[in-house]
């Protein structure tokens, strides 16, 4: 019987700049048509790093350009033009791709704001590094006009930082649960969402801050009540002393040794870490639900049973 399925895609599934991303969301759209084909219900969230990044770069020397036109672009507003630049390349691959498999299904992108919480204690230590390299001027400038938080970074110069905190809750979540009810294929969370916060009434107010995918993927995927949560990354499994010569590769894993693994330091952060803490999170949230993580060409397999880590109870 088909699932209904959350994939939360990687770097690798649309690669690092315009061209690399026409040739791998090509090969994406097959391994997701594939679960389709299978009668599975599929729901793609996706990463946007490289492409925020460009964006926010563009933007930035726009600004710089002419300073008195142009005001300097938000981060959530980046977020929202990165999400709808990788939801129209999705779209194409996946139509084409069904099309061509004698599939007839739509594919509709969300632009989804994803609500965060201003006291999450990631707000007062921002670690997340994003946009242009700046001098020691223009970030002593952004700090004192724009309240921006600035590191040095390793020597190449000063960077802006924003925080990256917990997804709470999607704003757009009735819609995504309709369109995926009525049997469309889903975007939704692209970049891990535009973060906002409730502000007075009924406005939203976009935050600079970043959102893991791994963890928006996750409550999105518990918030649709998903029997299945599949990471799609840049290895077929999950290891134990990863990169070492007693390196393991991982078949099975319960959210309590998950545990003891991540004490232990076997996952790093900001990679693997936080794949394996959404994983264990999805699994624990209710009896039955099941998280795979995997290699993206491997999805097929990897919901057969045939490979990946798997992550339950
Ligand atoms: P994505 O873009 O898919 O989020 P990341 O680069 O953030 O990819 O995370 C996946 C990477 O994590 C893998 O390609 C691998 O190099 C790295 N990694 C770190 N620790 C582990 C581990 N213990 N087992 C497997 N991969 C690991
Ligand atoms: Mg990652």
């Amino acid at each position: 019987m088909g699932k209904r399925i959350v994939i939360a895609l990687g770097g690798n599934a649309l690669g690092n700049n315009l061209p690399e991303q026409m040739v791998a969301v090509k090969q994406t759209a097959r391994a997701i048509v594939d679960l389709i084909q299978e009668g599975h219900q599929v729901v793609i969230a996706h990463g946007n790093g490289p492409q925020v990044g460009m964006i926010q770069k563009a933007m930035t020397e726009l600004t710089r350009s002419d300073p008195d036109k142009y005001i300097p672009c938000p981060l959530s507003v980046c977020v929202a033009m990165s999400q709808g630049y990788i939801g129209y390349d999705l779209q194409n691959g996946l139509r084409e791709e069904m099309l061509d498999r004698g599939i007839s299904k739509g594919v509709a992108t969300v632009l989804t704001q994803v609500e965060v919480d201003p006291d999450d204690p990631a707000f007062r230590c921002p670690t997340k590094p994003i946009g242009a390299f700046m001098t020691r001027e223009e970030a002593e400038r952004m700090v004192a006009e724009r309240g921006y938080d600035v590191i040095e970074d390793a020597g190449r110069g000063y960077r802006r930082v924003v925080a990256s905190p917990r997804p709470q809750s999607i704003v757009e979540i009735e819609s995504i649960r309709d369109m995926v009810e009525a049997g469309l294929v889903v975007v939704a969370c692209g970049g891990g969402g535009i973060p906002v916060f409730k502000t007075e009434g009924h406005h939203l107010k976009g935050a600079a801050a970043v959102i893991d995918k791994d963890f928006a993927s996750c409550t999105l995927a518990q918030q649709l009540d998903a029997d299945c949560l599949i990471i799609l990354t840049a290895v077929e499994k999950v290891a134990v002393h990863f990169g070492k010569p007693e390196q393991k590769w991982l078949d099975r894993l319960t959210p309590d040794q998950a545990r003891i693994y991540m004490g232990e330091g076997h996952f790093a952060p900001g990679s693997m870490l936080p794949k394996v803490q959404a994983a264990v999170q999805f699994a624990e949230s209710k009896p039955g639900r099941t998280a795979l993580i995997t290699l993206l060409e491997k999805a097929k397999d990897g919901i057969a049973g045939r490979t990946g880590t798997v992550i339950s109870l």
